[in-house]
């Protein structure tokens, strides 16, 4: 009520009404204040994160906070008149229309923001524009010596630095990859097994460097997860400058184009395309545009909390989601964020990159000299699950609504410039007869895809078009033959083998309709790329590369068509071998969202390998837990079939470095076996008791969204009022960065949550000690899965997967030499033939969960010490 009355300071309003259970909350949120004031600067969105990044003393507890939001708006409301503020130019500007938008803020800052003396000029005029180079000459063959490696990864650790012999013997081995090729089509290829603590990245970074410096080659470095990006960026700062002598920079990260801010639709947005709370949104965007280092709006430098504080998808309208891009045409073009790091990267002497993009990079590169040929994956463990999303085809009511607003544009009077192919070729259609028919045909066909409500019309069984027809049959079959119990809410499936008549019928007039837009997609293809070919006379440079970028992405829609009635046409045959097909009906919190026929390669490498190792000259896949933990000798056998080795037919090399920690002393592990599988009350009792015993610093891993929701309803608002809080995916409105964020800054605070979380938690200290596993990580067993398993060897198969899950989860635990904390599973069933997943001389021990809580409180070496006596534990040295 007090809310509603009159304007609170508040500390992220979304998150405070989720706690409060009131979503109406609003207010003066000082987030928003401290985006405006201080664009593109990191900020823990909790009052002590708010308190470090201004300056101010770190609240003690929850009723010092009221003042010290009082102090921070005080703060912030300084800054504005202060002459050195750093984000000053734009903010006079900014405000004047945050005023108009009727944003809060703008009232209490706007009197002390004094009126430049010259007019501020907008962002599309102050950006810098890139400049165009030259192609790059192909690297020179070198031979590296293995004493140039040594002193340069003696120069990146720094003088003095103890000399680390697994590191030493690491960066040599990783050279080997950078050696000249022998034969075409077989790179060298090299898998690195580099227990937590060796110093891996410096480790690959030394040849790297050396490499890129005597073949004026590049180098991409591919990640899984963002804050090794981040971590990334900050090491090759050993290696190279932030920029070259001609101003260039030597390190460049590369990502997804759906990743960075499309200054053509931030335009949109500040013209009028967005309105209400969307259109405060973007005035803050365009603040972090003009400060922002790359561009990069999802874990770059725009805080990851912002998009957040406003709900609706807001951030992701701001980025090029679609495709749409009109390339040279545009008028941001020579500014643009996303054709920046393009040419950039294709300066680079290391380009930093995630799986998914190298991937698609090599698969349908706009241009094949960029496509990367000295490839070093980290987290290389993630490499199969990457290809497998990536090689795969999946043909949904989504996927089908993505393409047909592709072609014709939105079908409602939507407000901004999302148009149509026929709007964007508009010069061309005037130009040549043929492709104005092309178009033409390509519109007419597209009528043929699903439309908006779909999904409304296949509930009410009056499906329009063959494509909503095929989906409506695939939605009733899948229902017809679901047999898996689960509970009303959760997506379902079903093999695509001995599928109804009307399935096929259905999935042969799709095809059709498919092929109806293929071919004069085809056509315009051919259109333009005569274009180019003679080209006329008002085709200037930029038209130029406007329809070559048209061609591009036509392509890759033509593919998507074959690929898709590729799909269809084996519906109603016999099985490929290759492949695994099934279809399905996504459904989440009981609301169906797609229906969807997908297809996977069984060996999702063999496409890897073709489409990126046989273009490749050197290939090092690298990880912590990239070899099975198992007690048989061939720890590498499975590393080796999912590296694609086998489909180049190389053999590749293999090196090993075990970490340096002391585990046996450092960490323990205890299986907790009285919380019996499915007694909800008793595991989120548990869970709370074991945080309250570590005080905080908890990583708690879920199997099920359902039960980490569950668990986290029944302990949160009591642990938080104990000063322990508790913060979890799936449930806070905060993105799973900030997540990971807020759990690092305070040593307090726990975090709960699935299976991301499960490698790409880098904590190190006293934030994480200890890591709860809520049972044995069993792989789920649909039928992708079930295919596999199969094919792999039945339960040897799920005894690899469970293994390589608890060494990633059990990695979290210990980073750095310093750390210690227990690792809790709470499962009275665990097989003792998964025990080999944790490090050699870990100390295992199966207790009840009293005695756990003992040994917690102890902490870890009590034991020995004989603090604590367990008096039933069963110990083991795996
Ligand atoms: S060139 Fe494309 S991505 Fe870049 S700003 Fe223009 S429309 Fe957006």
């Amino acid at each position: 009520m007090a809310a509603a009355d009159t304007p609170v300071l508040l500390l992220n309003a979304p998150l405070v009404a989720s706690r409060l259970g009131y979503p109406d909350l609003s207010g003066l949120d000082l987030l928003e204040a401290f985006a405006f004031i201080h664009p593109a600067r990191f900020c823990v969105p909790t009052p002590r994160g708010l308190a470090e990044a201004l300056g101010l003393p770190v609240p003690e507890n929850d009723a010092a906070v009221p003042e010290l939001l009082q102090r921070a708006a005080g703060a912030l409301v300084a800054t504005c008149g202060d002459p050195e503020w750093f984000e000053r130019e734009g903010a006079w500007s900014a405000v004047q229309s945050l005023e108009r938008l009727r944003w809060p803020w703008a009232q209490v800052l706007r009197p002390h923001i004094a009126k430049p003396e010259r007019a501020e000029r907008w962002l599309f005029a102050k950006l810098p524009e890139w400049e165009e180079a030259g192609e790059r000459p192909a690297p020179r063959q070198v031979d590296l010596s293995a004493e140039a490696v040594q002193a340069q990864l003696a120069r990146l650790t720094g003088e003095g630095a103890e000399q680390r012999e697994g590191q030493r013997a690491y960066a040599g081995d990783v050279a080997r990859i950078f050696a000249p090729r022998s034969a075409p089509g077989r790179p060298h290829l090299a898998l690195a097994q580099a227990g937590t603590g060796i110093g891996k990245t410096l480790g690959y970074l030394a040849p790297a460097s050396v490499w890129a410096a005597s073949s004026g080659g590049t180098v991409w470095v591919s990640t899984f997860t963002k804050n090794l990006q981040r971590q990334l960026r900050a090491e090759s700062r050993r290696a190279w400058p932030a920029k070259r002598a001609d101003g260039t920079p030597p390190v460049v990260v590369r990502k997804g184009r759906e990743n960075y801010l499309c200054l053509l639709n931030l335009e949109d947005a500040l013209q009028g395309g967005f309105a209400g709370r969307p259109a405060i949104l973007a005035q803050l965007v365009a603040r972090w545009g003009a400060y922002t280092r790359d561009g990069d709006m999802i874990g770059g430098d725009l805080p990851g909390w912002l998009g957040t504080l406003f709900r609706k998808r807001g951030i992701a309208a701001l980025t090029d989601q679609r495709g749409e891009c009109i390339y040279a045409g545009c008028p941001h073009y020579r500014k643009c964020f996303i054709e920046r790091a393009a040419r950039d990267s294709a300066q680079a002497d290391l380009v930093i990159a995630n799986h998914a993009l190298v991937m698609v990079n090599a698969a349908r590169a706009r241009d094949p000299n960029q496509r990367p040929t000295r490839l070093i994956f980290d987290e290389g463990h993630h490499v199969f699950d990457a290809a497998d999303s990536t090689f795969a085809a999946t043909l949904s009511g989504q996927e089908t609504i993505e393409l047909r607003r592709w072609i014709m544009g939105p079908e409602r009077e939507a407000r901004g410039r999302r148009r149509g192919l026929a709007a964007r070729l508009a010069d061309v259609a005037s130009y040549d007869d043929a492709g104005a028919e092309a178009i033409a045909a390509a519109c007419k066909a597209g009528q043929l895809l699903p439309s908006d409500g779909w999904l409304q019309r296949l509930a009410e069984n009056a499906p329009f078009g063959p494509l909503e027809a095929l989906l409506a049959a695939v939605r009733t079959a899948t229902y017809a033959r679901d047999e898996s119990g689960q509970e009303a809410g959760y997506g379902i499936e079903t093999e695509a083998a001995g599928l109804p008549g009307e399935v096929i019928e259905a999935a042969g007039a799709a095809s059709e309709a498919l092929a109806s837009i293929r071919v004069p997609l085809i056509r315009l293809g051919g259109r333009l790329e005569a274009i180019l070919a003679e080209p006329p006379d008002w085709l200037d440079a930029q038209g130029r590369a406007r329809i070559e970028g048209a061609r591009f992405a036509l392509a890759w829609r033509i593919d998507l068509l074959a690929a898709w009635e590729a799909l269809l046409d084996r519906l109603g045959g016999p099985a490929d071998p290759e492949f695994v097909d099934w279809l399905a009906v996504d459904r989440s919190d009981a609301r169906e969202f797609d229906v969807a026929i997908h297809r996977r390669w069984l060996d999702p490498m063999k496409p890897f390998a073709r489409v990126v190792l046989e273009p490749a000259h050197g290939v090092l896949l690298t990880s912590a837990t990239l070899t099975d933990r198992t007690e048989d000798d061939d720890r590498w056998a499975s590393a080796i079939q999912r590296s694609g080795a086998a489909h180049v037919e190389v053999a590749p090399l293999l090196s090993a470095a075990e970490s340096p920690f002391d585990y046996a002393a450092r960490a323990e592990v205890l299986i907790v076996t009285d919380i019996a599988k499915g007694d909800l009350p008793a595991l989120a009792g548990a869970y709370a008791r074991i945080i309250e015993a570590c005080g905080g610093g908890v990583l708690g891993l879920f199997t099920a969204i359902r039960r980490l929701r569950a668990v986290h309803g029944r302990i949160a608002d009591r642990l938080a009022r104990g000063g322990l809080p508790v913060y979890a995916q799936h449930v806070d409105p905060i993105d799973t960065g900030t997540l990971v964020d807020i759990f690092r800054d305070d040593p307090r605070a726990s975090l709960i949550g699935t299976d991301a979380l499960r490698d790409g938690v880098d904590v190190p200290g006293h934030s994480l000690r200890c890591v709860v596993m809520e049972q044995v990580p069993w792989p789920r067993p649909d039928i992708l899965h079930k295919a596999r398993r199969l094919a792999g060897g039945g339960s040897a198969y799920d005894d690899r997967i469970i293994r390589a899950r608890l060494a990633q989860a059990f990695g979290r635990l210990i980073r750095s030499k310093e750390d210690s904390g227990h690792f809790i599973v709470l499962s009275p069933a665990f097989p003792s033939r998964l025990l080999s997943a944790f490090p050699k001389g870990t100390p295992v021990l199966r207790v009840t969960l009293d005695q756990a809580l003992q040994r917690v409180r102890a902490g870890v070496g009590a034991a020995s010490s004989g603090d604590v006596s367990v008096p039933s534990g069963e110990a083991f040295q795996p």
